[in-house]
């Protein structure tokens, strides 16, 4: 594995925090790169191009929010962020900042290397699936392995978390998908989240993707594709 892949730059002012959260990835074989405010943690991602970031949201400088949208102008590397209260993670969701998953504090260590190891497990495409082009609809293709979701030929930026519900959709076709299957599927059967998350993502890819997409949803059971 590349020095690159499996390098964690971590963008947190509390350097307790920090501390512990460089011990554990070490731990588990990661290489941590730390920075105490926002602009430093743009310098090293700019120039370390890490695996992932995990990023606080209250720094000294500019935000973690600020931080997301400034990374994610020039980079699709998975964001990880940290939150402190409950409004950060409404606006974490609603901002289409394209984080790619949160943690709120206080978190056990433990859960931080846990979601790193699954949001970089995520990222790697099966090159063992055959299926891994799905039509959907007239105009909708979803190249799993590529990554990418197009319209109309047209290729459409889709967050990590929402291209993997994407392709959850593409590979259940026609069959009505309770949120909690939705849960366990992309986000895995250790996610704290509840069934909010899962209609933040529906709306996002509906936004993203435009009306002709045939997402429907299933009153009293959650969604269906196709
Ligand atoms: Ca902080």
């Amino acid at each position: 594995m590349a020095e690159a892949d499996r390098t964690v730059v971590v963008i947190e002012d509390d350097p307790n925090i920090a501390d512990l959260l460089d011990m554990y990835l070490r731990d588990a074989g990661f290489r941590v790169l730390q920075a105490d405010c926002g602009l430093r943690g743009l310098d090293l991602v700019e120039q370390q191009r890490p695996a992932l970031v995990v990023l606080d949201i209250g720094l000294p400088d500019i935000d973690g929010f600020e931080v997301c949208r400034r990374v994610r102008a020039r980079s699709s590397v998975p964001v990880l962020f940290l939150t402190a209260r409950d409004g950060e993670i409404d606006r974490i969701l609603g901002l289409e900042l394209g984080a790619d998953d949160y943690v709120t504090k206080p978190f056990s260590p433990r859960e931080i290397v846990a979601r790193v190891k699954a949001i970089l497990r995520r990222g790697q495409p099966d090159a063992r699936d055959d299926h891994n082009v799905v039509h959907v609809g007239e105009t909708y293709v979803v190249d799993i392995n590529r990554r990418e979701a197009r319209h109309g030929g047209e290729a459409v930026a889709l967050a990590t978390r929402e291209f993997d519900l994407l392709a959850h959709f593409a590979r259940n076709q026609g069959i009505a998908l309770s949120r909690q299957q939705l849960l366990d599927g992309v986000w895995g059967a250790d996610w704290f989240g509840d069934d909010r998350t899962v209609d933040v993502h529906v709306r996002q890819l509906r936004k993203k993707l435009g009306d002709d997409l045939p997402l429907a949803t299933v009153w009293g059971v959650g969604y269906r594709l196709g």
